[in-house]
Order: C-alpha cells, then structure tokens, then sequence
C-alpha cells in the first residue's frame, strides 16, 4: 500500500543530487523529474544538490552540463545549488559529534572479503590512529526493516544493519553515508525521492539520522530504468546523455515512465506546459511497485 501526504505540505523540502561524473542520462531524468513533481504536487521546495564528495570521480565541467540540462527540461530549482566539496568544515563538525562511536580501522579490502565482504569488528578494541586509517563508526541505532512510500516494507539483512561502517575513507575523503545525512539534515529535506539503485543504503542513512538525534525523512523510492533485466542505466555502462536540444520526447518517456499518461498531441506542446500538466497528475501511487523496470532508447 502507498502512503501518501504524511508531511505538512508547507514543510516539504526535496532535492535531487546528481554526482558530477557525466551528463544526465534516462535513468537519472526520471529520478530528477520524480522528486521535481513530487516537491511541485506538495506546493514544497526543490533543491539541487552536487554530490561531488568522491573528488576521483568528479568530471570536470558535467555540474555546469546537468545544471543546463535541468533547465532545458524545465526543472528550475529553489535555493541555491550546493557543493559537498565546499561542505567539508560540516562533515568534519559531525565527526567530532561522533567522536565517541569513531574508530580507525586498518583491515583490507581483501580481508573484509574473505569474511564474507561484512566487516566483522576486527579494530574496535585495537585503539589504532586515527591519521591513517578509515574511520568507522560503531553502529548503536541498526534499522532491520524500514517502510518506503513507494516499495512498501524493506526488510535489511540483520548482519548488515549492524555493522560498523566507514564515515571517513583511508584517502581521507569523507564516507558517501555520512555526507548525504549530514546534508539533508542541514537542508531540512523532508522527504526523499530518488532512485531504487539507492534503496540498500537506506537503512544505514536511517540509522545515522537516529544516532545524530534528527527526524528521518520519508523514502520513495522510483524504479531504476534499464535497458534489460539487471542492466540499469548509468554513467558507468556509459548510458546516452539526454538531448538538450529536443527535450520533450524524453521529457514524454520519462513522464509515462512515471506513470503519467501523456497522449501524442503533446509532441506540440512546450516543456513549461507539459511540467505544469504533470505538476498536476502526478502521484507517487501511479508509478509500478517495482526495483526496476524496462526501457527502450
Ligand atoms: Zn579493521
């Protein structure tokens, strides 16, 4: 069952956080157009937010390129776009709050591996450095089950719900978990909408929001577009950027991808009158209760 409207709608804040590693595809349209309509159906605010914390993947310029496409396809933002690798003095305030549940850890990517790719505790009680070594957190608020808007209850593996993950990488880049919590607690983001590939690490953002003392904004999950079963869309598979040049008959697919039902006519019709069309009809209980769902380029 869908559950809808829980938040005050004059409190809704989404967002949408491409990382800059390329130009935007299908797949991450749809999961800019998901959380734009959803924002828009609850009179609340969109933000845009570059999550270029992972710096080796950042491609020079691909931010200037999405923010331009957002705007060819019409999804004008609230506030101004924020930058993780401007954020670093928040990141390392959180860790500071953190402070009694971090521990440095040394153990390989071959030895988490081989006990069965699960970190297993191994450096909580050896005291290691702090300077050298990823920095873990000890899990004191695992989440075993979750309910999201769109894929119902989700059920999270008991042994990876309490493991004690990295917040803070050996190469000395904040962790990805870490990052994204901290923003949408400082953006006030009421509810997140975004794609299903983010699904697993729910839980683990749960949990930091209880164990930093925040209110857990509302899942919603959309299904992932791909080409086949298990091939999604992605700037790895060097999925197709979108077309700037001609938006609306991908602007159309990502709108009946979501459930929308678009006609031909609207071929004529600009961008600007088809978003506030869909402003109007779209609703999260429209969209398949699925993980994944076909798409043909
Ligand atoms: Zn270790």
């Amino acid at each position: 069952m869908h559950k809808e409207a829980l938040s005050d709608s004059r409190g809704y804040r989404g967002r949408f956080a491409p990382s800059p590693s390329g130009p935007l595809h299908f797949g991450s349209l749809v999961a800019a157009l998901a959380s734009y309509l959803d924002a828009k159906v609850h009179q609340g605010a969109w933000l845009v937010r570059m999550e270029d914390i992972d710096t080796p993947r950042v491609v020079q310029g691909a931010d200037n390129a999405i923010l331009t496409a957002l705007e060819k396809f019409g999804l004008h933002w609230d506030e101004q776009v924020e930058y993780q690798s401007q954020r670093h003095a928040l990141y390392q305030h959180t860790l500071t709050q953190l402070k009694p549940d971090l521990y440095a850890c040394n153990c390989t990517r071959k030895m988490i591996k081989q006990a069965g790719g699960l970190y297993q505790g191994h450096c909580k009680s050896l005291a290691l450095d702090f300077s050298e070594h990823a920095i873990r957190l000890t899990q004191t608020h695992p989440i075993y089950q979750f309910t999201d808007l769109l894929q119902g209850q989700v059920n999270v593996p008991q042994d990876l719900a309490d493991e004690d993950y990295i917040v803070k990488r050996r190469d000395g880049l904040f962790a990805y978990q870490l990052v994204v919590v901290v923003d949408d607690i400082e953006q006030k983001i009421s509810r997140v909408v975004r794609g299903a590939d983010l699904l697993e690490p729910t839980a683990r953002q749960i949990s930091l929001f209880k164990q930093l003392g925040y209110t857990v904004p509302e899942y919603a999950h959309v299904p992932l577009a791909v080409t086949e079963p298990g091939f999604k869309l992605s700037k790895q598979n060097h999925a197709p950027a979108i077309n700037i040049d001609d938006p609306i008959p991908e602007l159309l697919q990502a709108l009946s991808f979501l459930g929308l039902s678009v006609t031909d006519d609207m071929k004529l019709s600009n961008v600007e009158e088809i978003l506030t069309w869909a402003s109007t009809q779209f609703s999260l209980a429209a969209i398949p209760q699925v993980l994944e769902k076909s798409i043909k380029l």
